[in-house]
């Protein structure tokens, strides 16, 4: 028997439970379905951190602005999601120290607040931070906890009459013939197990997104790049630390309550989902982060993970952030990119890759604005205004993590347990 929606969002990550949240809360009718449980892409391997947008600040101000956006909204609407642990940009001695100042001008331009410490007052913040750190400065970083994040904007989009499939892989499209082709039916497998009809079609499936649109025989071209990350045991950092230097392996340490996640590296990959992983990439992570906190020396590693960045191979080209001879895919821009498939000669289908989990609701809303106006809804985005359901209570968000199975490697740590353990 067929179903019929709306919008048909494929892809459980942040930026497709956005999408669905955005588009329930303008009443529009729309269903989600991802292959695993929800956050099992790259969002659920991620390193948590909440952008302030320093680490973007003198080389990419507009990505830089989108962060401090969306940093002051996440932590207005996503409540126990969000960590307020702020965060510290250090100098070590090898470091260059006009990159410091460039970086911390760049922040104040911006509207960033950035507030400069002697290497001794960075060292009241972080008893155990190197005693080479010669000055550091201070910003508004924070933590996002993403199987928190993605599952409390599922329960919200659900709250708002959204319907999500969780273990529903797409697995084929029909699409008309002609020159103005249409998606007809999507084929979903798994817990679905039938044909779904929608108006609209969003592939929201991060770096999965050129095997999504090729079933629609549109070409998006992806150049995935994996990262390590490595949570291991240790309290007393609060804030966030970020080695200042440009974007390199192991340069942030992300506190979480009894462990901190060391990380983490960028490194072309052919698929996202048959990659080598090696222990020398997280021996790698010691050594660097190290350098920051001489202490995690000789510590043991609890939870490695590899995460895939969904990177839209157009944009990297643009920006020219391979360096073909290494190999070394580490852009430091991750802006996003809509694709409206009607420039492809499909009339029904966009694609929406790159971006940030600090960003992705933005994201979401320049997707719903999209839909909302091809349907001609007038209702305008609400999704930062309005906080999360369960947002401000831990169990609550624990349980909807439980609901759509979105446990994660990048914050088990954190998440409360469930009953039957
Ligand atoms: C190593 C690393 C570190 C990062 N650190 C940070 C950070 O600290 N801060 C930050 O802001 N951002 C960070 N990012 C970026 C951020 O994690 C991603 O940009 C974001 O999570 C992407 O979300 P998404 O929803 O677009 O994709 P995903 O989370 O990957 O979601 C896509 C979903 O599509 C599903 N899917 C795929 N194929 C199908 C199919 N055929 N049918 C149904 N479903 C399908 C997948 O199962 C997946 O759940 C990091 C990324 C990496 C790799």
């Amino acid at each position: 028997m067929t179903q019929t929606t709306t919008v048909l969002v494929i892809g459980g990550g942040a930026t497709g439970v956005g999408i669905v949240r955005d588009l329930a809360l303008r009443g529009i009718d729309a269903t989600l379905v991802d292959r695993g449980g929800l956050a099992s892409g790259t969002s659920g391997r991620s390193h948590g951190l909440l952008h302030s947008g320093a680490r973007y600040a003198e080389a990419d101000p507009n990505g830089a602005k989108e962060c401090i956006e969306e940093n002051r909204i996440l932590r207005e609407i996503a409540g126990e999601c969000i960590r307020d642990s702020g965060g510290l940009f250090v100098e070590l001695p090898e470091d260059d120290s006009a990159y410091f100042d460039s970086k911390l001008d760049a922040c104040r331009d911006l509207g960033i607040p950035a507030t400069e410490l002697t290497g001794t007052e960075a060292r009241e913040r972080v008893a155990d931070l190197s005693d080479t750190v010669q000055r550091a400065f201070a910003v508004p970083d924070g933590v996002v906890y993403p199987s928190r994040l993605v599952a409390a904007t599922a329960g919200d989009a659900v709250e708002h009459g959204a319907t999500i499939h969780t273990h529903a892989p797409v697995e084929a499209m029909a699409t008309t013939n002609g020159e103005d082709r249409r998606i007809q039916s999507v084929w979903v497998g798994g817990s679905v197990d039938d044909e779904i009809r929608a108006e609209i079609v969003v592939n929201a499936t991060g770096a999965w997104a050129e095997h999504c649109a090729a079933m629609a025989d549109v070409s998006v071209p992806m150049r995935p790049t994996k990262g390590v990350m490595v949570a291991v045991p240790y309290e007393g950092i609060e804030p966030v630390l970020n080695r200042c230097r440009p974007p390199a392996d192991g340069d942030i340490i992300i506190p979480h309550d009894e462990q901190v996640i060391l990380g983490t590296t960028s490194v072309a990959v052919d698929d996202p989902d048959e990659y080598a992983t090696d222990a020398a990439e997280i021996e790698l992570m010691f050594d660097e982060c190290a350098a920051m906190v001489p202490a995690l020396k000789g510590r043991s590693a609890v939870r490695p993970y590899w995460g895939v960045r969904p990177l839209y191979a157009l944009d990297e080209d643009d920006r020219g952030t391979v360096d073909e001879g290494t190999g070394d895919a580490r852009g430091i821009s991750r802006d996003f990119t809509l694709l409206d498939h009607r420039a492809d000669g499909v009339e029904n289908f966009l694609t929406i890759v790159g971006g940030k989990l600090t960003t992705h609701r933005q994201m979401a809303a320049a997707v719903a604005d999209q839909i909302a106006d091809r349907l001609g809804v007038t209702t305008a985005c609400r999704t930062a205004e309005q906080p999360l359901a369960a947002a401000d209570d831990p169990a609550a968000i624990d349980a909807l993590v439980d609901q759509f199975d979105a446990r994660s490697p990048a914050d088990e740590d954190v998440l409360t347990q469930p009953d039957h353990i």
